[in-house]
């Protein structure tokens, strides 16, 4: 009998541990192929996604190489982003792989399963609000926290001209006060203290006001009474 495919679609927090745990299992055994897809090359532990959006984390140094993790736990590990699926035939439709400026490397193909399993997470609802898709950073990606660190740095220099320095406020809208805006909110202050002592010093802490807002009459719903109120009581401190 041919060894069947298992292919999980997903290198997050649930598809990585499958993978892991499949090949140590029955990989090792030769009772089955496990392959990994993903559209990184590296997996980042989501839950730290904020401290990589405010530079206190850096992912070269917490990042698990795909690759290198897969022939070390008897997987293999395969580049790609899905698009579709064709039940009928058991393939995968993946997408062209470009490089940086664009050109494609890897044309549009295809990867034959046995077994499927969809781990490709979730991302923030804006709810279809107007606006937010266009005009708001979201975390749910490495690329993303990248690209709000970017944005931030940038803003912090940006304040460095005398022109900009006279309206010395800065102004940070987060929504959503479950535990990731507010573990955002205190990173922020931390970052900003970072920033200073790296010699971006036209900003300090008194200056950067932080809203976060939330539609529940508090924030971390869930949490204990006496954990949410500890919260609170931090988080006007920090403000
Ligand atoms: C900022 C932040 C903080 C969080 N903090 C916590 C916390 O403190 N505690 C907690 O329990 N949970 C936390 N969570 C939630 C937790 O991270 C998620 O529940 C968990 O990561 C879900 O795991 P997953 O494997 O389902 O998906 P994910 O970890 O999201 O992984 C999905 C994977 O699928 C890949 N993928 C997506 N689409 C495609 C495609 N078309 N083709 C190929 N690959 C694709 C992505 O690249 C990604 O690697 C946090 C989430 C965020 C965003």
């Amino acid at each position: 009998m041919p060894t069947p495919r298992i292919v999980i679609v997903g290198a997050g927090a649930g598809g990585l541990a499958l993978a892991t745990r499949l090949g140590r299992t029955l990989g090792k055994r030769k009772r089955a192929e496990i392959v990994l897809l993903d559209r990184n090359t590296t997996h980042v532990w989501k839950p730290l996604l904020h401290e990589l959006a405010t530079g206190v984390l850096n992912s070269s140094m917490d990042e698990v190489d795909l690759r290198g993790h897969s022939s070390a736990h008897f997987y293999r590990f395969q580049r790609g982003s899905l698009t579709g699926i064709n039940r009928e035939q058991q393939m995968l439709q993946l997408a062209p792989i470009l490089d940086e400026e664009g050109y494609e490397v890897l044309p549009a193909r295809e990867l034959a399963y046995d077994y499927l399993v969809m781990a490709i997470g979730s991302v923030s609802n804006d709810f279809g609000t107007p606006g937010v898709a266009e005009h708001c950073h979201f975390i749910d990606s490495p690329e993303q926290a990248k690209a709000f660190q970017r944005d931030m740095i940038n803003t912090f220099l940006r304040y460095t001209d005398p022109n900009l320095r006279q309206h010395t406020q800065l102004t940070i809208g987060i929504v959503g006060g479950g535990a990731t805006g507010v573990e955002l909110a205190a990173e922020l202050f931390d970052a900003s203290r970072m920033l200073n002592a790296y010699g971006v010093t036209a900003l300090d802490n008194q200056q950067i006001s932080v809203h976060l807002l939330e539609a529940a009459p508090a924030c971390c719903r869930g949490f204990r009474n006496g954990s949410v109120k500890r919260l609170k009581q931090s988080l006007k401190r920090w403000a």
